[in-house]
């Protein structure tokens, strides 16, 4: 089979031929229709994170396809069936953090395009347990973003817990602000989007967001905080001033949603900004695998619109570039 292979830190994925991967026990082989590129498999790639991944390393965590076989222990009925494969591989089932719904916590946690391998190669092998079947009706184009993109911007929303007539402002409208808008309107939310490009702007404002700034042309916090302040800011974009301008924007007592990591690092939030004005500053991290279902579930029902332009394997190291150079409009999906 096909895969791109990190085989050294910062250099071009390598297109490798390369053995279709067996499924041992407990585990599917999935022929992979569509992944997602996410930013975090650029940092993956790039070795920008303290945790880097042992080499070579077949990345991505938005994998989509069809179970082709499995192995002992799985259900053959499974075959046929279209799943998704997201970041949360595998986990002890038996942590505090595992025992009360968040396993996507747990210390023991493995996952797939960074701890094993992932989805931009035609096949991967997975645990059948962690695969979430795709709903009929959501082709995997769109299936493929919503697998973290959709999923962390859903978990996101809950983890600011936007509710009816709150102010949510959202810092980035890309492959995650793109559903965060839709998600936080879907919460009674009434959003404010802000980026740095007209188009971005213009694509914000059809999915609905209440109002739109241009950071180049105002300063957005100033502009959110003169209106009230912002319940919830949702930092979204992969850059450090996002961060700062999403926790200017606050008003007293709003929170913070913190979910990119971007290379150049996170300024640190003003504590005393924090403290004297009662801001919460919450991390969130993708999102369980019940909520992937209820993301999939709202796209079934049409009340989400999925945004992704399709790549072939072969152009992964130009699809990486344009996600750097922020000239990807909304998510870049490998199809196959
Ligand atoms: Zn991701
Ligand atoms: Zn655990």
């Amino acid at each position: 089979m096909r895969a791109a292979v990190v085989t050294e830190f910062s250099a071009p994925l390598e297109l490798r031929e390369i053995p279709v991967p067996e499924p041992g026990a407990h585990q599917v082989l999935v022929r992979m229709e569509a992944c997602g590129i996410c930013r975090t498999d650029i940092h993956i790639a790039h070795g920008d994170w303290p945790i880097r991944p042992a080499l070579p390393l077949i990345p991505g965590h938005e994998g989509v396809g069809i179970v082709e076989r499995v192995g002992a222990g799985v259900a053959a009925s499974q075959v046929g069936h279209r799943v998704a494969l997201p970041w949360l591989c595998s986990a002890c089932g038996q942590c505090g953090f595992c025992l009360s719904g968040w396993k996507i916590l747990c210390e023991s946690q493995r996952n797939i395009g960074c701890t094993i391998d992932g989805g931009y190669a035609e096949y991967a092998v997975a645990d059948a347990r962690y695969a979430v079947p795709v709903p009929d009706g959501v082709p995997p184009l769109e299936a493929a973003p919503l697998t973290c993109a959709g999923v962390t911007s859903y978990k996101a929303v809950q983890a600011g817990r936007v509710g009816p007539g709150d102010c949510v402002a959202v810092f980035g409208v890309g492959g995650l602000g793109h559903l965060a808008i839709q998600y936080a309107r879907q919460a009674g939310g009434f959003v404010t989007a802000v980026d740095v490009e007209a188009e971005k702007l213009d694509f914000a404002r059809e999915l609905g967001a209440e109002q739109v700034i241009d950071a180049r042309t105002r300063d957005p916090a100033a502009v959110i905080r003169a209106q009230g302040g912002a319940d919830v800011a949702l930092a979204l974009a992969s850059t450090s001033s996002a961060y700062e301008h999403a926790l200017r924007s606050l008003r007293r007592g709003g929170r913070l949603v913190r979910v990119c990591l971007p290379a150049g690092g996170i300024p640190p939030a003003s504590t005393f900004d924090a403290v004297t004005r009662g801001i919460s500053v919450i991390g969130s991290v993708v999102g369980t695998h019940q909520d992937l279902a209820e993301v999939f579930a709202l796209h079934a029902a049409g009340r989400t619109a999925v945004t992704a332009e399709p790549r072939k394997l072969e152009e992964v190291n130009e699809a990486f570039a344009e996600v750097l150079a922020n000239r990807a409009r909304a998510r870049l999906v490998i199809e196959y």
